[in-house]
């Protein structure tokens, strides 16, 4: 395997897989529409890897020039990122979120299916998950309803992607389910890039210890947790970058049907990450206590032995190193790539 189509790979993990790509000696070719990016990030990952990255801006929607890149370019495995995600905006918006979810994962397997492309990996989400019935969570739990369209379009996506599978044999699905991505790249050139105010907890505290934000606000401090915050898995997006290349090897050896939960194993608490921050930064991280935020469960954490055995691939990076590299990208980049 050597080239690899990236959807949505000028987005927060979409980029630094790109560079984990470059760094491990495959070929990428970037699909993007740019609804939740910028062309700068281009920029910055020949600035990192000196390599500039063959981009062409289309809507994986669009099945004529997205069939145009497939002529193009002898790909080998499609890795596919492009997608809506803020969990709030998909409940204002579900048909949004339902639209261009689904048809952007219907399209490419068509037009992969058009080129015999035979492999890819699938940015899926804990979410699949719904409420967690146990922690931690194992591949094998149950997914069935998601607590939201965003999560719902997930789990659609996966039973797309397996009963495709299930018709064309010859066809390698890796699905991913992704727990709380944090973190920047090191050289605080690429992260997370959020419009407007952040729902994410580690953009949210970033902002607030620059001072762009006043103060956090923790959803709830009664859960039957250790110190009643919520407790979440979050994993360096440095090392998620790393278990796509892990992934793709997995995928060499035609293995039909894989599901990895990608995490570090290890659950950590909003105060935790308050703390974690504060030590890695030696910036104050004001806060207060407020409601629950609907939806929101106690615990959510996984169990990754699988993709350890199968993938030989482990989280490296703690908090600590997370919220150091996400802080040094909100520094570098107070208002954002521009
Ligand atoms: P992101 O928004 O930074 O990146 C997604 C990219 O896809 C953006 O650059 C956007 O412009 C592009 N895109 C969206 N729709 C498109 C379309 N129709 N055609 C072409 N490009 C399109 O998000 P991210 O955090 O990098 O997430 C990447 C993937 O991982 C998404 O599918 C997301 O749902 C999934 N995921 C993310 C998280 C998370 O917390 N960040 C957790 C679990 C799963
Ligand atoms: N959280 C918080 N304040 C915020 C954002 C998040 O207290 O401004 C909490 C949230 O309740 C959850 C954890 O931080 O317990 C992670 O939230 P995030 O939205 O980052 O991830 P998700 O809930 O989707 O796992």
């Amino acid at each position: 395997m050597h080239t690899i189509l990236v959807t949505g790979g000028l987005g927060f993990i979409g980029s630094e897989t790109v560079i984990a790509l470059i760094n491990n000696g495959y070929e990428p070719v970037i699909v993007d529409n740019l609804s939740n990016s910028k062309e700068a990030v281009l920029d910055r990952i020949e600035t990192i890897t000196g390599k500039r990255v063959p981009f062409i801006k289309l809507d994986v929607c669009d099945e004529e020039p997205l069939r145009k890149v497939f002529a193009q370019y002898k790909i080998d495995a499609v890795i596919h990122f492009a997608g809506l995600k803020a969990v709030g905006e998909s409940v204002e918006k579900p048909l949004l979120y339902y639209q261009n979810n689904l048809m952007s994962s219907l399209t490419l397997l068509k037009v992969m299916k058009e080129f015999d492309v035979r492999n890819i990996v699938f940015s899926s989400s804990a979410t699949v998950y719904g409420v967690p019935e146990r922690v931690p969570l194992t591949e094998s739990d149950p997914v069935t309803h998601a607590t939201n369209p965003y999560g719902e379009t997930k789990v659609m996506i996966e039973h797309i992607l397996m009963d495709t599978q299930a018709a064309w044999k010859e066809l390698n699905v890796a699905l991913l389910r992704y727990f709380n991505p944090i973190g920047a790249h090191p050289s605080g050139l690429l992260g997370e890039d959020p419009n407007g105010i952040p729902n994410n907890l580690m953009p949210y505290i970033s902002q607030v210890a620059i001072g762009k934000r006043d103060h956090l606000r923790i959803w709830g401090d009664t859960y039957p947790t250790p110190d009643g915050t919520g407790i979440r898995d979050y994993i360096h997006v440095v090392d998620l970058a790393e278990g796509h290349v892990a992934t793709l090897k997995k995928l060499d050896k035609n293995p039909g049907l894989v599901i990895y939960n990608l995490g570090t194993g290890k659950g950590t608490s909003v105060l935790e990450m308050v703390h974690a921050f504060e030590e890695a930064t030696g910036v104050k991280v004001p806060y207060k206590i407020y409601p629950p935020r609907a939806g929101d469960v106690a615990e959510n954490y996984a169990n990754c032995d699988k993709a350890s055995e199968e993938l030989g691939w482990k989280a490296k990076y703690n908090v600590v190193d997370a919220c150091r590299d996400a802080f040094n990208f909100q520094k570098k980049n107070p208002d954002g790539i521009k």
